[in-house]
């Protein structure tokens, strides 16, 4: 048998060992990939789902002109004095419905509900 032979055949004998033991680190790199792919891919949709809950959370307690609702809860309405589930409380103090609220021309305006009962009342007293 020639030594050449003997040579090569231990040569591809070699290359197969290698391969064989390379092989598995190759595998684990690609599951460890595939699972920081995975991890990356879940953790920017929950981040996305997180950001819109939030925007949307924010946005339902701002108006449609951007300012936010004054603190609201249960009770009398000043306007129409009707009991309501949902009374905003105005930094006035004036508490208002949400029919009453929404009818207001500028929502960051305080309503002058008070000046026009004193109008009818001045006018009650000339007449
Ligand atoms: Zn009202």
């Amino acid at each position: 048998m020639p030594t050449i032979l003997v040579i090569q055949a231990y040569s591809a004998i070699e290359t197969y060992a290698r391969l064989l033991m390379t092989a598995p680190l190759f595998v684990a790199g690609a599951i460890l990939t595939v699972l920081v792919v995975i991890t990356a891919i879940k953790w920017f949709c929950h981040w996305a789902t997180q950001r819109a809950a939030r925007k949307e959370m924010l946005l339902s307690r701002m108006g449609p002109d951007g300012q936010p609702y004054p603190p609201s809860g249960r009770g009398l309405c000043d306007a129409c004095q009707k009991s309501s589930d949902k009374v905003y409380y105005m930094p006035s103090g004036q508490r208002l419905c949400v029919k009453c609220y929404g009818k207001l021309p500028s929502r960051h305006v305080q309503p002058r509900l008070d000046t026009e009962t004193e109008t009818e009342d001045s006018t009650n007293a000339t007449t």
